[in-house]
């Protein structure tokens, strides 16, 4: 078996070794009909692109979201199929968790170049780091996690990202809750995340740092 050292294997910032300020702004979990769209507004309303780690369940039932978020210049990431814990999978579900997201992206967006991939909650295991190198997707995680699924206030969501953002940083959001929380009755409202990204992005601007969606892994 093919060893990985998952340390290197998942990316978790994208510090260029140069001069740029870049930080990037990710949202997992959508699409979602309700906040999604809000959410692009926003990111229209300051031209800024961002990285959408979408479920493929969610890309079957709202294709048109992940059509809109490509036309409007940002990039689709896979968030597998079901949001199920890779650790909790046999093999075989897990390469089915990636590659069914991936022809679920592409069949709501031929367009769609996919790269990136992140792992439901973050945690890889050797053979989903194999399946994603296989399926042609660099590991994703991040290194800001202002936590704002958990609804901690806007401006505490705001003022986390900004003390610990950094050039080359990873920001996790989320403009969706996982199936899981659905089927439990938690339909988490994004609404915070919405405020805080509205404030974040002049925020991120005034310290001089420009938001990008995630380029691609050489
Ligand atoms: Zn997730």
């Amino acid at each position: 078996m093919t060893h990985f050292d998952r340390s290197s294997e998942v990316r978790s910032e994208y510090a260029s070794g140069n001069a740029d300020r870049n930080v990037y702004l990710t949202f997992d979990d959508g699409p979602d009909p309700f906040c999604t769209p809000d959410i692009l507004d926003v990111l229209a309303d300051h031209r800024v692109p961002a990285t959408f780690f979408v479920i493929g369940a969610y890309a079957v039932d709202h294709p048109k979201l992940i059509r809109r978020m490509i036309a409007e210049g940002h990039g689709v990431g896979n968030h597998t199929m079901n949001h199920r814990e890779f650790s909790r999978c046999d093999p075989v579900e897990v390469q089915d968790e990636i590659l069914t997201a991936s022809a679920a992206i592409k069949t709501a967006c031929p367009l769609a170049s996919l790269r990136h991939v992140r792992a439901p909650y973050g945690i890889w295991t050797d053979e989903a780091l194999a399946a994603s190198a296989s399926a042609g997707l660099a590991a994703m995680n991040w290194s800001v996690d202002p936590k704002d699924w958990s609804r901690p206030g806007a401006e505490s969501i705001v003022e986390a990202v900004l003390t610990a953002v950094r050039p080359g940083a990873i920001v996790l959001l989320h403009d969706g809750c996982p199936p899981d929380e659905r089927e439990r009755g938690i339909h988490a409202c994004r609404d915070q995340t919405l405020k805080a990204v509205s404030q974040l992005i002049p925020a991120l601007h005034n310290r001089g740092f420009s938001i990008r969606s995630l380029p691609q892994v050489h």
